[in-house]
C-alpha cells in the first residue's frame, strides 16, 4: 500500500487514489467507513469496536507539488515538475492502517471491548485538513489519538511544534500605462513590496523563535503596465496560537498600512491556523516503550548501499552506517521547552484529545524533509521497515490504551488537562 501511494503521489485534497485504496482494504476488513468527513472529498474514518474506550490513529497521505523522483540515490525526476512523497506521508497512513487491521485481529481474539479508529486526514501539509475534520466534531469523543512522522530517527516526540498562520494578502489598485501616466497608477506590487518591508522591520521586535516567510504569489504582468492586483503569501510561526494571534494582528496593521501609503485597497483570507501541538507525556513515554517492545530495525547489504549511495548528496556524506541509520530509539532527544521549528495540523487534534506522537527512522541523518531524497528513500524498504516499527509501536500502544494499561488513560488526560489550562479548541479557520 505504500508503495502503490509513493507510486500515485497526489498534492493536498486530491487524495483520491491513496484514501481510495485504504477505504477499500479497510472495508474488507470489516471496518465502517465514514465518508466525506467535514465536507471534504477525501477525508474519511474508520472504525471498529464497540463502546469505550475510544482510541484513534491519525494518517495522512497527502504529496508535494514538484518533488517528483524516482527510486533513485542521486537526483532524478519520475515526472517533469510532478509531485512526489517528500514528506513520506505514503508511510504515514499506511502505518496507521496496519495498526487498526491488527489491532482489529487482536480485539476480535481476546474479545477486547472498545472502539478503534483510523482517521484518514487529507492536506497537512497545507495545514487544514485535520481543522476541517475537528470543525466537524470528529475527533471529540475520543479518549486518545496516536500518531508518528517519518524521520530520521526512533525517538518519542515529546517536544512542541508551532502555531501557524497560513495567509494571503491580496492588495489591489489602479492600472495604468507606466511610461505615459504613472501618475494616474496605484501600484498593488508597490504595496506588497512595502508591506514586506515593513514585516522585515517588525522582526526585530517579536517573540525569540518567531518564524515569519512569505514569497509572492502575483507581482503583475508586465513593467509596463502599473499592476493593478498583487498578492503575498505569508505564514507566520509561534510557540502558540495566542502567540501567533498577536503576530498576526500586528501584520495584518502592516498591511493596512502599506496600502494606505499608496492608495490601495488589502483583503486578507487565512487559509490555515493550526495550533501549537500539546506533547503528551504519559503516552509519548507509553509509545517509547512499545517501540522498544518492537522488532528492532535492520538492514541489508543493498540497502545499505543505498543510503551511503544517497548520503552523497547529503550534508552527512562519509559518516559511518550506523551513524546514517541510527537503529537506536531515544524518549526525549529534543530540547525541553523549547519548540520545534515547523508545524502541523496534527496541534488541532492535539487540542481536542491527548495525543501521542512518535518517529521512525525512515531516511539517513542528514536528509531533509522536503526534499528529492527524501522522496527516494521513503519510496524504498528503509522507509518501509521505519513504517513497521511505527505500526507495531502504535498498535502495541493503542492495545495498552484499550485495556488502560497502568490507568494510563487517566494519566493522559489529567496531563490533557493541565497543558491546556482551562483553554477551548477554536477552530482556525
Ligand atoms: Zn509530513
Amino acid at each position: 500500500m505504500a508503495q502503490d501511494i509513493w507510486d500515485h503521489p497526489q498534492t493536498a485534497y486530491e487524495e483520491t487514489y491513496a484514501s481510495g485504496i485504504q477505504k477499500k482494504e479497510l472495508k474488507n476488513h470489516g471496518f465502517t467507513i465514514k465518508d466525506q468527513v467535514g465536507g471534504l472529498d477525501t477525508a474519511f474514518v474508520a472504525e471498529f469496536g464497540q463502546g469505550r474506550p475510544i482510541i484513534g490513529i491519525l494518517g495522512e497521505y497527502d504529496a508535494l507539488p514538484g518533488l517528483s523522483q524516482t527510486v533513485s540515490p542521486t537526483k532524478k525526476e519520475a515526472e517533469p515538475n510532478g509531485p512526489g512523497h517528500g514528506c513520506g506521508h505514503n508511510l504515514l497512513g499506511t502505518a496507521g492502517v496496519e495498526a487498526v487491521v491488527a489491532l482489529k485481529e487482536k480485539m476480535e481474539e481476546e474479545g477486547l471491548a472498545g472502539t478503534i479508529r483510523y482517521y484518514g486526514c487529507p492536506a497537512e501539509e497545507v495545514l487544514s485538513g485535520k481543522t476541517h475534520m475537528a470543525k466537524s466534531g470528529v475527533f471529540d469523543d475520543l479518549d486518545s489519538a496516536l500518531t508518528w512522522h517519518p524521520m530520521t530517527r526512533n525517538a518519542s516526540m515529546d517536544v512542541s511544534m508551532q502555531s501557524m498562520v497560513s495567509i494571503k494578502f491580496h492588495f489591489k489598485g489602479k492600472p495604468a500605462h507606466a511610461a505615459a501616466s504613472p501618475e494616474a497608477g496605484r501600484s498593488a506590487l508597490d504595496s506588497v513590496e512595502m508591506m514586506n518591508m515593513g514585516v522585515n522591520y517588525l522582526r526585530e521586535h517579536v517573540p525569540d523563535g518567531t518564524r515569519m516567510h512569505y514569497t509572492i504569489t502575483d507581482g503583475g504582468l508586465a513593467p509596463n503596465i502599473v499592476p493593478e492586483k498583487a498578492s503575498v503569501w505569508y505564514f507566520l510561526r509561534g510557540s502558540s496560537k495566542e502567540e501567533v494571534e498577536g503576530i498576526l494582528h500586528r501584520v495584518q496593521n502592516i498591511a493596512k498600512g502599506a496600502a494606505l501609503m499608496n492608495e490601495t485597497e488589502v483583503e486578507s483570507e487565512i487559509i490555515g491556523f493550526p495550533y501549537e501541538t500539546l506533547p503528551n507525556d504519559p503516552l509519548n513515554e507509553l509509545m517509547y516503550h512499545n517501540m522498544l517492545e518492537s522488532a528492532p530495525l535492520e538492514y541489508t547489504e543493498e540497502e545499505q548501499a543505498f543510503v551511503e549511495e544517497l548520503a552523497h548528496s547529503l550534508p552527512t556524506a562519509g559518516k559511518p552506517f550506523e551513524e546514517l541509520l541510527p537503529t537506536s530509539i531515544s524518549f526525549n532527544p529534543y530540547q525541553p521547552g523549547v519548540s520545534m521549528p515547523g508545524s502541523t495540523d496534527v496541534g488541532d487534534v492535539s487540542w481536542i484529545t491527548p495525543t501521542g506522537t512518535i518517529t521512525t527512522t525512515c531516511a539517513p541523518v542528514g536528509t531533509a524533509l522536503h526534499s528529492w531524497q527524501a522522496t527516494a528513500v521513503f519510496g524504498t524498504q528503509v522507509g518501509y521497515k521505519g513504517m513497521h516499527l511505527a505500526a507495531s509501536s502504535m498498535a502495541l500502544t493503542a492495545y495498552d490504551l484499550l485495556i488502560n494499561k497502568d490507568d494510563v488513560l487517566e494519566k493522559a488526560k489529567e496531563t490533557f488537562k493541565q497543558l491546556r489550562d482551562g483553554k477551548e479548541y477554536q477552530a482556525g479557520i
